[in-house]
């Protein structure tokens, strides 16, 4: 009775929690279980919409829930602004998805279509080209677009001869087989060389004699030649023409031009003395001496080339050249200096030197 006692006094949340569940005496509330029907859509989800649903218990309670939006329905694959690939040209186009439901675009990628390249035909036989005539590769047609690899090959033309020459003409012929192309012409004449061929012809009947100890040729006189313009022969008979002789061309007053080969080292004295209607005169390269009154009285001759190996002028080599007015010199001023000028040459050094001289 104490310990029910001091229950009593506690506060009911202590001993009711104590006591056993069956000595529990109170009334339960009133429960009920709702027993809903089936689910009624009373708004139907679409693509991209959530749509709604509900149930209703017998006793008027209703319950609503969601419906989850269904998504787009991917369709087939669509291309559009297709722009065809050609043989050279790639091409191109967009592949578009449209939902199958509501037709809603869901992508759209453009793809490149790689050029198709040429689709070459059967191999065509190509042609030869000849002297005149261009040919062409062997080739193929494109059966798609019709365009031809074929490559011209341009015309070989001839392929001549040496020159062949008489006294007049030069001609030659082509050596391409297959090929009678011929060609002639006259000498195209500088001075006494053909421009063309390189024929030159030399003045004849001059005299010579033959160096025996060295096989040298030295020219002597006119001999049968009636030249007014002599071109001295650089060889005679096999042998090298080296020296204008003594008195070759003394007081010869028909010669108005004589051309000196190159190969000539000297020219002896008196070689032209007295020449008074000698103009020009060319002495080559090679030369090293000029004589004693070598050119003594040549009244023509205005100006003259001295070439730069030139070491010695002896006395008188120029003397009375009243009208020797230029002097073109190959070498430098110092040069001229040492060349070794003999006597009587006023006509030559005070007539005006121009030095380094390269013109013809
Ligand atoms: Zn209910
Ligand atoms: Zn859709
Ligand atoms: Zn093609
Ligand atoms: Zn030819
Ligand atoms: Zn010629």
């Amino acid at each position: 009775m104490v310990l029910s006692y001091l229950r009593w006094r506690q506060p009911p949340s202590v001993w009711l929690r104590s006591l056993p569940a069956k000595t529990i005496r109170r009334h339960p509330p009133m429960e009920h279980t709702h027993a809903y029907g089936s689910w009624i859509v009373v708004d139907e989800p679409t693509c991209t919409e959530e749509g709604v649903r509900e149930r209703t218990c017998s006793c008027g309670e209703k319950e609503t829930e969601m419906i989850a939006a269904l998504g787009h329905t991917a369709g087939e694959a669509v291309r559009e602004n297709e722009v065809a690939a050609t043989c050279l040209a790639a091409g191109s186009y967009e592949e578009v998805i449209c939902c199958a439901v509501c037709e809603e675009e869901m992508s759209r990628k453009t793809v490149e279509v790689e050029a198709l390249g040429h689709s070459w035909g059967e191999t065509k036989p190509g042609q030869a080209p000849t002297c005149t005539s261009a040919g062409y590769t062997s080739y193929e047609v494109c059966t798609r677009c019709g365009y031809s690899n074929r490559e011209t090959i341009p015309a070989l033309q001839h392929d001549w001869s040496e020159y062949s020459v008489d006294e007049t003409n030069h001609w030659r012929t082509c050596t391409r087989e297959g090929c009678s192309a011929e060609e002639q012409a006259e000498h195209t004449f500088s001075g006494n060389t053909c421009e063309i061929c390189g024929y030159a012809f030399y003045s004849e009947g001059l005299k010579y004699e033959v160096n025996k100890d060295t096989d040298t040729v030295t020219i002597t006189g006119l001999g049968s030649c009636n030249d007014t313009t002599i071109y001295i022969p650089a060889v005679i008979k096999g042998k090298p023409v080296t020296e204008i002789g003594d008195r070759a061309f003394s007081n010869l007053d028909s010669l108005t031009e004589v051309v000196i080969p190159e190969g000539v080292t000297s020219i002896g004295a008196y070689a032209f003395n007295g020449c008074t209607m000698l103009a020009e005169i060319a002495i080559p390269e090679g030369v090293e001496s000029i004589g004693e009154a070598a050119f003594q009285s040549c009244t023509s001759l205005a100006e003259i080339v001295i070439p730069e190996g030139v070491t010695k002028i002896d006395s008188f080599a120029f003397h009375k050249c009243n009208e020797l007015t230029t002097v073109y010199y190959r070498g430098s001023e110092e040069q001229w200096k040492q060349i070794a000028i003999g006597s009587n040459n006023d006509a030559l050094t005070e007539a005006e030197i121009k030095y380094n001289y390269t013109g013809e």
